[in-house]
């Protein structure tokens, strides 16, 4: 789960990426992992709770490779006209982590 690095709260991916959209090349980044991986850990985010920013880097990168293929799997989850993540990531990124887990605890 992203937290703010700052006051800790615990921060919505959907909102995060939300913030993302002023990037005028936003959805080419969604073409290319590695390009959306600098431009992540290089931007600015405002924390909607303590309103402090903080750079991309101090979250969890693993967390936003995950963002980025879930973004590339659900084609349409961008509106890009309204600046509307309409996917729950948050929610899609924790039922990942439930999965895996469960895989793990199978093949013990
Ligand atoms: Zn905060």
């Amino acid at each position: 789960m992203a937290r703010c690095p700052i006051c800790g709260e615990a921060l919505k991916w959907e909102e995060l990426i939300e913030q993302m959209l002023e990037l005028e090349n936003f959805s080419e980044l969604l073409a290319d992992k590695e390009a959306f991986i600098s431009a992540f850990e290089g931007f600015v985010f405002t924390c909607p709770y303590c309103k402090e920013e903080f750079y991309g880097k101090h979250l969890e990168i693993k967390e936003a490779e995950k963002v980025f293929e879930l973004l590339n799997d659900f084609k349409g989850g961008i509106d890009y006209e309204n600046r509307k993540v309409k996917l729950k990531l948050t929610n899609l990124l924790a039922l990942d982590v439930m999965l895996e887990e469960w895989d793990r605890r199978v093949k013990r």
